[in-house]
């Protein structure tokens, strides 16, 4: 079964970084691990012996009914979703994923795992964030430059609107980087691997969730602009930018990349009890 490049199949192959991966995890002999896109089973096998359970969640067929088959003894069912000891393989889109529900069914928060498909590495991050209230912590590889952006301090170079948005969800902390070589086949970049515990900044900063990452998108609209010329884009009055950026204590000439998201939650609080940012306000889309 050759790899298929349109799903991101490149499959690890460098045991110690496996054991790294999954040590990196910590305890979780009494939890249920949730494994995005086991592939061919290579993280799959570690965490069957160290966790308590595994839900693995793979979009291709033929690779989950390959897994169900290994992990239940020979016998999968015709729907892929075989049992097997502690391992269960569930053919599904992680995006379509409801990590709510299965918390729930486990009766605790889940850890999650994995060597992300890059084609869709944000829309994962995304989801994860989303959910945050269903996950504990997580062990993930991407591409060293998404890792990069994720684990950025305010001021460098690669601080953004993923820095924040994932930050504001919990720490994210880089753990070691791997060359292509370490995979089947080999990839075109150097992958990562970060862990990321969850626990959501929103309530402590008190700056409501959905409006505060969309003045985020207003705020990192246009990289090389002011912060205050991109809030004027955004449709914000111009006395009211300045302010709010004099009540937050942030230089009118600042720029968003330099901002620690403690100060940007000033901003966005400042800007809100003044009235000049309301709760149904059109961000543009940043992709
Ligand atoms: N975990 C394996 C490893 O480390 O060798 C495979 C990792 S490979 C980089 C990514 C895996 O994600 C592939 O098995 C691919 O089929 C699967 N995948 C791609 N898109 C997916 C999606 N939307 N939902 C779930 N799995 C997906």
């Amino acid at each position: 079964m050759p790899p298929k490049s349109r799903l991101g199949q490149n499959f690890l192959h460098d045991q110690p970084a496996v054991r790294r991966i999954v040590a990196a995890l910590g305890e979780c002999g009494d939890r249920t691990v949730v494994e995005i896109g086991p592939g061919r089973g290579a993280i799959t096998r570690e965490l069957a012996a160290k966790a308590g359970r595994v839900l693995a969640l793979e979009l291709d067929p033929e690779l989950a009914v390959r897994l169900s088959t290994e992990f239940s003894g020979g016998e999968a069912d015709l729907v892929a979703h075989a049992v097997g000891s502690n391992v269960e393989i569930e053919t599904v889109d992680v995006l379509s994923f409801d990590f709510a529900a299965a918390s729930a069914a486990a009766g605790q928060r889940l850890i999650v795992a994995g060597n992300l498909p890059y084609y869709i590495t944000s829309p994962i991050l995304l989801k994860l964030a989303e959910n945050a209230g269903a996950l504990d912590r997580s062990v993930l590889m991407v591409q060293r430059e998404v890792a990069d952006r994720v684990t950025a301090e305010p001021g460098s170079r690669d601080y953004g609107l993923l820095s924040v948005t994932v930050q504001m969800h919990g720490p994210a902390e880089r753990l070691f980087t791997l060359p292509p070589s370490a995979f089947t086949p080999p990839p075109e970049v150097h992958s990562t691997v970060f862990r990321w515990r969850f626990a959501p900044r929103f309530e402590e900063l008190k700056v409501d969730r959905e409006q505060f990452l969309r003045f985020m998108r207003q705020v990192f609209a246009l990289k090389r602009k002011t912060l205050a010329n991109n809030l004027r884009a955004a449709g914000i009055d111009g006395a009211a930018i300045a302010a709010a950026l004099s009540d937050a204590g942030i230089d009118p000439k600042a720029r968003a990349e330099s901002l620690a998201v403690e100060v940007l939650a000033a901003l966005w609080r400042s800007l809100k009890k003044t009235g000049a940012i309301s709760s149904d306000e059109v961000a543009p889309t940043v992709h």
